[in-house]
Parts: structure tokens; sequence; C-alpha cells
């Protein structure tokens, strides 16, 4: 492949991510950090993309980006659908497993990782209705479980599923599933799936 065609094809990608992360309500940063594109090429993307789907189904964010680990355990629906999101970025390869906990694969800013992490909460959008995690919240548990500061997976030990917890809880708690049900919690749980724990990871 001649060099200028290989930074079309590049290029092509770029902007292919681009529409994908606008399509997904991605704010403007997140969209810069994972494709590099400047804040005017994204604006008039968005632009381009909202004049040709007007049906007002995409909404622009603003604002400041989701910062608190602790929303993932608002609620017994959330810790489900977060570990199921956890257990997809093991899947597609965003995190592997090691004997200290996971660790990142990817990489901000490329493009391959871009698109992976786009599969990935694609899946995790067909597998619920109604999703409940933004795009925003879904790139912030990537990255918190990448920095293993606050968030951390690891097997539960009654069924032996992937099961997402707050490092700084003091209490051990059990996975989504097992955890017995919270008598304080406003409407009983949805009917979910069984958590998937992808058979090739080490989680400790
Ligand atoms: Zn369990």
């Amino acid at each position: 492949m001649r060099v200028s065609d290989d930074r079309y094809t590049r290029d092509r990608l770029r902007l292919d991510l681009a529409l994908r992360l606008i399509r997904h309500e991605a704010r403007t940063y997140t969209i810069r950090q994972w494709t590099g594109l400047s804040d005017d090429r994204i604006r008039k993307l968005y632009r381009s993309y909202v004049s040709d789907h007007d049906d007002g189904a995409v909404t622009r964010h603003r604002g400041k980006s989701p910062r608190q680990a602790a929303y993932f355990f608002r609620s017994e629906e959330l810790h489900f659908q977060a570990t199921q999101l956890a257990s997809l970025y093991l899947m597609h390869g965003l995190l592997g497993a090691t004997l200290l906990g996971v660790e990142p694969r990817y990489r901000v800013g490329s493009i391959e990782s871009g698109a992976l992490l786009c599969r990935a909460y694609e899946a995790y959008l067909d597998l619920h209705e109604p999703a409940r995690i933004s795009f925003e919240h879904a790139w912030f548990l990537l990255w918190a479980l990448a920095r293993r500061s606050e968030l951390g997976l690891s097997r539960c030990r009654l069924c032996d599923g992937v099961r997402l917890h707050d490092l700084l809880a003091r209490r051990d708690t059990a996975c989504a599933n097992c955890a017995p049900p919270d008598p304080n919690a406003r409407g009983a749980r949805a009917p979910t799936a069984r958590l998937f724990a992808p058979k090739e990871s080490a989680l400790p």
C-alpha cells in the first residue's frame, strides 16, 4: 500500500471513529482524546451529523466528565450493568487480568483501541434495555479499572463470576448476582442474565 493510500485509510478510520463517538454522545474532549481531531473539525462533523439525522436523537454533552467510582454502586441494577461492561472490557482485550488485578491493554489516542471501546460499549447496549450507563461513564469505568485506585475486578467467592468492587469500601461484598437484595432499594432487581466471566482470564 502506498504511503498516501495508507494515510487516507487512517484519516477515514479516524473520521469513522469520531462519528461513532458522536453517536454515543461522547464529549468533544473525549472525541479529541481518542481521534486527535481538532475541536473545530469535531464541531463540523457534529453539525453535519445532526443535519443528516435531524430527529434530535443525539445530545451534545458539556461540562465535567464523570469522576466518581461510587456512581456504579448507586443501585443493584447499575452495579450489575457496570460489572457486565467490565467483563466485556476483558473479553474485548481492553483490560488484561493478572494476578495483581487488571491492567490496561488499550492506548488512548489509538484508533484501534478507540474502535474496541466502541465495540464493547455497543455490545453492552445490545444487552440492556434500558442501558443505564452513558458512554462517558463507560469510558470512566475503563479508565478507573485500569488505574486500580478505586475500582477493582476479582472473582466472586460464591459463584466464580466477575465481581466489580469498590477498593475503598471496607466491607467485602459478593458479586452483583450473589449480593443479598438491599431492603432499602427502590424497585426490584430487573431480571438479568448471569454474569459472564471470560474463561481465559486469571482474575484473582
Ligand atoms: Zn457471585
